[in-house]
């Protein structure tokens, strides 16, 4: 499984002060990912812009012209925690270019790996089609997925959403489109407050929106758990023609903005059950970062999510061991989740 990194390098651009999405959190992560790729033999990429008509894929035109003046005339804040300075509409544009990028190196005509991960900021999946949310400008997920329909020619695409947060750009988005699969992994209740398990699409998209809303003190065994009852297996009936991964990192047991229990390890178990199962599909992975805000340990998480998908053993040293957690509902929950699900697929 061989996988690279995409790179923004222009990434401090997007100034956000002092906020948690901030561009002293990168530095690291690259220092550190570029290590690995030179260890491996891995390639890294350099982002490009997308053109204003792939974001128009996934959204309005009105809300692609707001965040370009609102970044003019910046700071503006576009929502009470989504800043767009003076350059943030380049950025953004590279941010959601990244994922292009990484779209063509594992699925386009010159495939030259198996997987990508895109250090991306801001992060997407929580600027919907009309607005900037939650830190995000554009969805580089569903600008990603829309782009390898129309220009890749692949007539389905799943979303694997492992942030924290729940997804809701990303779900309002392709909420009624059936060539998407949006699936979602998030602390509930949390920020921003959907995704709960009877939000499953509408219209033609009825049944391809699959949310699993974890209990607050899950881990990495539930999300496995997860992975492999509810997940994995629609996944592999979807059949997708590429798979793209919201890559956050922020359910860690020792990032501040949620409760979750996840280890570097839970990570890298993510993410190599999700390349594996791109392997057997024989399709490109697209990894793109979202969340993760504790700079101490997010090169550590990002090391481990990169091995994952690369398939070479990550050194865990330093990770932060998680504590012993009683019952706190999960069984309950994936027991309703499968009852939700199975109305839309034989699980
Ligand atoms: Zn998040």
């Amino acid at each position: 499984m061989k996988t690279g990194l995409v790179l923004l390098r222009e990434q401090a651009g997007h100034e956000t002060g002092s906020h948690p999405e901030n561009a002293k959190r990168f530095p690291g992560v690259v220092e550190r990912l570029g290590n690995d790729s030179r260890e491996h033999g891995l390639p890294i990429l350099d982002s490009r812009p997308a053109e204003v008509e792939d974001l128009l894929r996934a959204h309005t035109e009105s809300h692609v012209e707001n965040v370009r003046v609102a970044a003019e005339s910046g700071p503006t804040w576009l929502d009470g925690d989504t800043v767009a300075s003076p350059q943030s509409y380049e950025v953004a544009l590279r941010s959601a270019g990244a994922a292009l990028v990484a779209a063509d190196a594992v699925s386009g005509p010159d495939r030259s790996a198996d997987s990508m991960f895109a250090i991306v900021r801001p992060p997407g999946h929580h600027a919907t089609a009309d607005r900037a949310m939650g830190f995000c400008l554009f969805s580089n997920a569903a600008v990603a997925a829309r782009y390898a329909r129309e220009s890749l020619g692949i007539d389905r695409v799943a979303v694997l959403d492992w942030d924290v947060h729940h997804g809701n750009g990303t779900q309002d988005i392709l909420y009624d489109d059936p060539s998407v699969l949006f699936v979602s992994f998030h602390q509930w209740p949390l920020y921003p407050g959907s995704g709960w398990i009877d939000e499953v699409g509408v219209g033609e998209g009825r049944g391809f929106t699959v949310n699993l809303p974890m209990p607050p003190g899950s881990g990495d065994r539930e999300h496995l758990e997860g992975f492999q009852a509810i997940a994995g297996p629609i996944l592999d009936q979807f059949d997708p023609g590429l798979l793209i991964v919201s890559a956050g990192q922020d359910g860690h047991v020792a990032d501040q903005l949620a409760s979750q229990n996840l280890t570097a390890a839970g990570y890298g178990a993510l993410a190599r059950a999700s390349a594996e199962f791109a392997a057997g599909k024989g399709i490109g992975l697209v990894a793109l970062h979202e969340g993760g805000y504790n700079p101490e340990t997010l090169p550590l998480l990002d090391h481990a999510v990169y091995a994952g998908l690369g398939g070479f053993t990550p050194d865990l040293t330093g990770d932060t061991p998680a504590p012993e957690v009683g019952d706190n509902g999960w069984p309950e929950r994936l027991a309703q989740i499968r009852r939700a699900q199975s109305v839309y697929w034989p699980i």
